[in-house]
Order: structure tokens, then C-alpha cells, then sequence
């Protein structure tokens, strides 16, 4: 069955901790459930049709990257908007979900403009976050965690309009105060789970495809499949992090 359209932007750019992981995550989940996805790389300046893009995917990366992305999606702006209010799905991972939003100052004190997609700001901070990170995330019927590794110098606020993608069980999340982590609105996900994320937290990657097939036309129910293997790796983090003796490295300069 025709599966969802996957933009994946500037896979040479921005794909920080093997951020590209999630692109064979999804690509390999949509083969087991039956779907053939077409995968479009999408490079810096390129003319882009986000009319045909039903899953855009953006990896993390440096600032050099993060200034090339928003400048080069500046331009389709409105496009981008107007796809997100109609149900587009957006994963967007470390600083590339830091450029949806209004503005990002860096540890130099430079601001530079988001793409002002969603409601939130960064400013970079001096000691860098780094670890490992559990969140738990509540937007679904039942409750599911999320495993992953971050590493940022950002602190994301969220503003009115928005919500945290997951609440923070272990970790430092969007600014290690609010024990928030990502954000989300209507399809769009933005987190600063590295590892990359999607194949430890597989329920997460079958959601981002059963709403983009949504956003495509197709309404139908993934079936569930034999996740034991990823489950198992899911709860071995899980184990080691929610463990008493499980020491966080403080905030690494
Ligand atoms: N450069 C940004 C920061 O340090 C984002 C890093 C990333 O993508 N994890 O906050």
C-alpha cells in the first residue's frame, strides 16, 4: 500500500549522534507494516514542494547549520505553516527543532530569528547538557516513556499555544528547570532526544506514521508488531537511568 511521502532535509548537514537513524527507523517500520515510502532528501537552497511532504523529518546539529536551515526555510515560511495547520508531521530533533521557534540566542550572545513556527524561544546557556534522558509523555490514551542521549547548550521555553512533548523523569529536558522536554503541536515534535530516537521508542515512530498516513487521506489502524528486540533495548535504558545508583554527569562545560 502506498505509503507516506518522507522529506528528509539536509541529511548531509543536519544529523548530529546519527540523528539519520530515525529516517531507516521509519522507512523500515512503514516495510513491516506494508507501506511503501518514498524518502526525498532535501538539500540546502533547493526548490521544495512541501505541498507533496506528508513526513518532514530534520536532524541536530551545529550552529553553522542550524543559521544554513533557517535561512533556507525562511523563504517557505508560509508553505510551512500553512502544512503544519493542515496536519503535516514534523519530527524535528536537537537544533533543528530549536529553529521553529522564535528566536535562538547563542552562547555568544548573538540572536538570531526561528522560523517562528511554534510558540517558544532558546537561549544557550554555558554549561552544556549532557546524558542520558527519560521523559514521560501523556498525549495518548495510555502513558508512554521515551528513551534517548542529549547534548545541547540551548534552554527551550515553551510559550501559550504549545505543549511539552514529554515531562521529564530523568535528564535535563528543554532547560533543566521546568522538567520539560520538546514540544508539541497538533503533528509537529520537536525534542533534543538523540540516539537517535525512533528505534528505542517505537510507538513513537508507528504514531508519526499512522498520523502522517492520516494527513495523506489514509485512516487505518497500524497493526502491532514484534517490537520485543526494540522494547527490550527501550527498557534496558530505562532500567539503567531510573536506577538509584545511576549517576548524571553534571553540566559539562
Ligand atoms: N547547537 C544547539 C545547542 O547546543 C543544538 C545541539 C543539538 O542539536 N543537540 O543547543
Amino acid at each position: 500500500m502506498r505509503g507516506p511521502t518522507i522529506y528528509h532535509l539536509y541529511p548531509g548537514h543536519l544529523n548530529l549522534y546519527g540523528d539519520r537513524g530515525n529516517i531507516i527507523a521509519l522507512q523500515q517500520r512503514a516495510r513491516w507494516h506494508g507501506l511503501e515510502t518514498e524518502v526525498v532528501a532535501v538539500q540546502p537552497g533547493s526548490r521544495v514542494d512541501f505541498a507533496a511532504c506528508d513526513l518532514l523529518f530534520m536532524g541536530g546539529g551545529d550552529e553553522t547549520a542550524q543559521k544554513m536551515a533557517c535561512r533556507h526555510l525562511k523563504e517557505h515560511r508560509h508553505a510551512l505553516l500553512d502544512c503544519i495547520n493542515r496536519g503535516m508531521v514534523i519530527l524535528a530533533i536537537g537544533s533543528s527543532y530549536q529553529l521553529l521557534g522564535r528566536y535562538y540566542t547563542a552562547a555568544s550572545g548573538e540572536q538570531y530569528p526561528g522560523l517562528e513556527l511554534l510558540n517558544f524561544y532558546t537561549e544557550a546557556g554555558t554549561a552544556r547538557m549532557i546524558g542520558d534522558i527519560v521523559t514521560r509523555c501523556d498525549f495518548l490514551r495510555v502513558p508512554h516513556t521515551l528513551v534517548g542521549f542529549e547534548n545541547h547548550a540551548g534552554r527551550t521555553y515553551l510559550g501559550k499555544g504549545v505543549r511539552p512533548l514529554g515531562t521529564v523523569l530523568r535528564g535535563y529536558g528543554n532547560n533543566g528547570a521546568d522538567r520539560t522536554e520538546g514540544v508539541l503541536y497538533r503533528n509537529v515534535a520537536g525534542s533534543y532526544l538523540h540516539g537517535s530516537l525512533l528505534p528505542k521508542n517505537p510507538w513513537l515512530a508507528d504514531w508519526l506514521l499512522q498520523r502522517a498516513l492520516r494527513y495523506r487521506g489514509i485512516a487505518c489502524r497500524l497493526p502491532e508488531l514484534d517490537d520485543s528486540i526494540e522494547n527490550q533495548a527501550h527498557r534496558f535504558i530505562l532500567k539503567c537511568c531510573l536506577s538509584p545508583f545511576y549517576r548524571r554527569p553534571s553540566p559539562g562545560l
